[in-house]
């Protein structure tokens, strides 16, 4: 066993799950249906092997969850948040431990698992405050005696479908809604970070073993593409709420409309930043560099393409140059490095064939783009950037990694059309000290993603607003402000307390 898969059974052990615990779940009911592998992208190494559920355990899993739903959905609200205070409560004692799992299975440096486990204890704080906000409307009714008001009920069986970039983060932020909402959850993480999901589940379990909730309310399912389907096509699913890649996306939404359930997508982003004259170009780049390098490029929104007015255009490529040249690139667990691991081998090979093809399509490659040196094991790769003389298809594709295009505009219409000259919708920001022109990116004629900012980068989203993107991002909406409606149902009451029957619009019958 390498000194990382004893460091991940130590960590599981700490956190409920004990190698024993790990086959069980994994196992339950049956053996022998598939081997799943859990690495490490930090050296490829295996952590462990588990074995996949089969689809007969999937049906069991969801029938669970479904019985467990029944009880919860008449268990009042605030006491149902309750739950998700005690998950807050367990994840913050174990924010250190689990943060670090999160480096191990998904490459991601220190501070950056911390910080995803700090956004789960920020999404249960969230969800407790809403227990008590569920709130609907009353509505003025035209009849004389009657009442019009709305109520929102638990939906069901929500089915999270999750990508392995945010191992955790995306887990919580569908579960604490989904919890208090009043619903069940079935899910199924990526097959290249099983581990952070079954001590989620571990720590979900716990809480709901110290607030008496109902047993089967969280389960985890282990598996590949097929089980993932399965899930989708269950009808007693009410909800899948899928992240992932916009090839995932098409391939889920029409079986989930084919049986007419509801879905909820948080797809692939090709994210943009404009830089003004105005800019504030040392802001710009702290910015930039983060927003374009920070998880090595494999954030939803990662900065992929910046449009610079020609005025600015060689300051900025000179100044991001540099900044690129400072880099420390290695094992995300040292406590200097910035640049960490792709996921995988056909992730290191995508970033380079992406440079190949925008060379092709005469691009200049300013900075990066290799392997990087004297990183044993793993894909490291040096961040990149290009100098694009046009938009090309490869510019319009989401490339997973630390590759940075540069675009040139002249006026603001001009990079507000390329902005928008993709099939993705996520995040976008504008760099300017311009109100005229701030305002106008943030405009109905402006950046067409579901998330525009101001003088900050395209990453790093607060829990507090509704996230997610428009077109073939999918146009679902997670986390904050009203986003909670997705996880249930509304119902339209009107009630009579008079003694007649006014019949609306002023029907008259007999
Ligand atoms: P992926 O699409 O390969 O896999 C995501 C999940 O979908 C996995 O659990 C996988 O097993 C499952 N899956 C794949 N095909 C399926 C099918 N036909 N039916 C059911 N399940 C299926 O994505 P990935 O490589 O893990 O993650 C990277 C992608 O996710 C990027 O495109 C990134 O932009 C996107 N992403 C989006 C958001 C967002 O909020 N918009 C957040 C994180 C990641």
């Amino acid at each position: 066993m390498t000194d990382l898969a004893a460091r991940t059974r130590e960590i599981l052990d700490a956190l409920g799950v004990s190698l024993p615990l790990v086959e069980e779940v994994a196992q339950q009911p049956s053996r022998d249906q598939g081997t799943l592998v859990a690495r490490t992208p930090i050296d490829g190494s295996e952590l462990g092997r588990l074995s996949a559920h089969t689809l007969a355990d999937l049906a069991d899993l969801v029938g669970s969850a479904q019985r467990a739903f029944e009880e919860w959905r008449v268990v009042p609200a605030p006491v149902r948040g309750q739950l998700v205070r005690e998950l807050g409560e367990l994840l913050r004692e174990h924010k250190e431990l689990l943060g670090e799992l999160v480096s191990i299975e998904a490459g991601k440096i220190r501070s950056e698992g911390l910080g995803e486990v700090q956004e789960m204890i920020d999404i249960c704080e969230f969800a407790v405050g809403l227990s008590r906000q569920l709130h609907g409307l009353t509505i003025a009714s035209e009849r004389p005696g009657h009442r019009m008001m709305e109520q929102w009920h638990p939906l069901g069986v929500v089915g999270v479908i999750s990508a392995f970039n945010f191992p955790v983060a995306v887990w919580s932020w569908n579960a604490a809604l989904a919890l208090v909402a009043g619903d069940a959850v079935v899910w199924k993480p990526s097959e290249k970070t099983l581990l952070t999901a079954l001590a989620c589940q571990a720590l979900a379990a716990e809480a709901a073993r110290r607030v008496g909730a109902p047993q089967g309310l969280t389960h985890v399912v282990l598996g590949e593409r097929e089980i993932g389907e399965a899930l989708v096509d269950d009808p007693r699913v009410s909800l899948v709420s899928a992240t992932g890649s916009t090839r995932m996306g098409k391939q889920v939404a029409p079986r989930v409309a084919a049986r007419l359930g509801r879905c909820l997508l948080e797809l692939g982003g090709n994210n943009a930043a404009v830089v003004a004259p105005s800019a504030d170009l040392d802001l710009a780049v702290r910015g930039i560099v983060f927003a374009a390098v920070g998880t090595a490029g494999q954030r939803c929104t990662s900065l992929r393409r910046v449009i610079v007015h020609e005025s600015v255009h060689d300051e900025l490529v000179s100044r991001l140059s540099k900044a690129y040249g400072t880099l420390s690139i290695g094992s995300p667990l040292e406590r200097d490095t910035l640049v960490g691991p792709l996921i995988d081998d056909t992730a290191g090979q995508a970033f380079l064939a992406a440079i190949e093809q925008a060379q092709a399509d005469g691009g200049r490659l300013v900075t990066g783009g290799t392997r990087a040196d004297g990183v044993p094991g793993g894909q490291y790769v040096v961040p990149a950037i290009i100098d694009m003389p046009q938009q090309s298809d490869i510019v319009k594709a989401e490339t997973f990694a630390p590759l940075l295009y540069v675009l040139k505009y002249r006026d603001l219409d001009e990079a507000i059309a390329l902005h928008n000259d993709v099939a993705q919708g996520l995040s976008s920001a504008i760099f300017t000290l311009d109100v005229r022109e701030a305002e106008t990116f943030l405009s109905a004629a402006g950046s067409d993603c579901g998330i525009a900012n101001v003088n900050i980068g395209t990453s790093g989203a607060e829990i507090g607003g509704a996230f997610g993107g428009e077109k073939e991002t999918g146009g679902g909406r997670e986390s904050g402000s009203d986003a909670w409606k997705a996880y249930m149902r509304r119902a339209t009451n009107t009630v009579n307390y008079s003694a007649e029957l006014p019949l609306a619009q002023g029907v008259e019958f007999g």
